[in-house]
């Protein structure tokens, strides 16, 4: 192809889409062990290391391999071309019953994914070969177009992130994700299909009408719903949570006690809300 003509096979395909720089390589595995804050899992898969939805306190950033990688979080992604070739290597070794968490550090529908369909080809190969149970975490509607390959798994679960109720506050955090009313859309959608969903709020970002906020939540059908603090715990989370994202929760004075209270008044909605990593567990 003219475009590629002076690249020789070692060098990676770059491109853009929208604000995002595209690499294209291999990875050297694609099925990590469940570790730390996801060790209720078998295995994590990620596609895609790096994320255009870019928000401010990722931790997932601090994963990067370069510092330059770090600071342009959001402005890159690496599309792990081998991934389904490397999970066709554990058709000789089932993953039957199994769990598997798509992603950890990277949302497995971001823009890309609607052209690629890289998640979606994997989706197909664990549903041809291996009874797995699953974890779909995304931000993104493009979650929706799968619908057809939930419906196939013997148990998943689908969770979108929904951090906030504000718009103005969501644009502040996560200036590169879809609005908070297409999510909402999209999990309507999706528990309206008949497929186990869940909405989490990881972390809760400042709540302007929790009152409201709830109801929300509620109208959408899903019953599972979990929650946890900007800074979950003392342990390592606090590290990771990147500078800006940071100023940000004092600035807009997004307190301890703030937080308890909104949860408070979720709970009195839904009582049943997870929270932190025991709502994580796996189903
Ligand atoms: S969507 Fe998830 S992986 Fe992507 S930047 Fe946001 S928190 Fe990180």
């Amino acid at each position: 192809m003219l475009l590629f003509q002076e690249d020789t096979p070692q060098q990676p395909k770059k491109t853009k889409l929208g604000h995002t720089e595209l690499e294209y390589s291999n990875a050297s595995s694609i099925l990590t062990e469940g570790k730390g804050f996801m060790d209720g899992y078998d295995y994590t898969l990620n596609p895609y290391s790096g994320c255009s939805f870019g928000c401010n306190y990722c931790y997932a950033a601090f994963f990067a391999t370069t510092k330059e990688k770090m600071d342009n979080w959001g402005y890159w992604v690496r599309i792990k071309e081998n991934a389904l070739q490397l999970l066709m290597k554990f058709r000789k070794k089932p993953l039957k019953d199994k769990t598997i968490y798509l992603s950890s550090v990277t949302d497995p529908y971001q823009p890309i994914e609607r052209e690629l369909e890289l998640t979606r080809s994997i989706l197909k190969e664990l549903i041809s070969y291996h009874e797995v149970r699953l974890v779909i975490q995304t931000r993104s509607p493009i979650v929706t177009r799968d619908i057809d390959l939930f419906k196939q798994f013997k148990a998943i679960q689908v969770n979108m992130s929904v951090t906030t109720d504000s718009e103005e506050v969501r644009k502040a955090f996560e200036p590169l994700c879809p609005s908070n009313k297409i999510r909402i859309k999209a999990i309507t959608e999706i528990q309206q299909e008949g497929i186990n969903s869940c909405i989490t709020m990881t972390p809760l970002l400042p709540v302007v009408d929790a009152d409201e906020f709830a109801k929300t939540l509620i109208e959408t059908g899903v019953k599972k719903f979990i929650i946890q603090p900007f800074h979950p715990d003392k342990g390592k989370f606090v590290a990771s949570t990147r500078e800006d994202a940071t100023k940000l929760i004092r600035e807009l004075d997004w307190t301890t006690a703030k937080y308890e209270d909104t949860l408070k008044i979720i709970q009195s909605y839904i009582p049943e809300i997870g929270i932190g990593k025991q709502g994580f567990a796996p189903i």
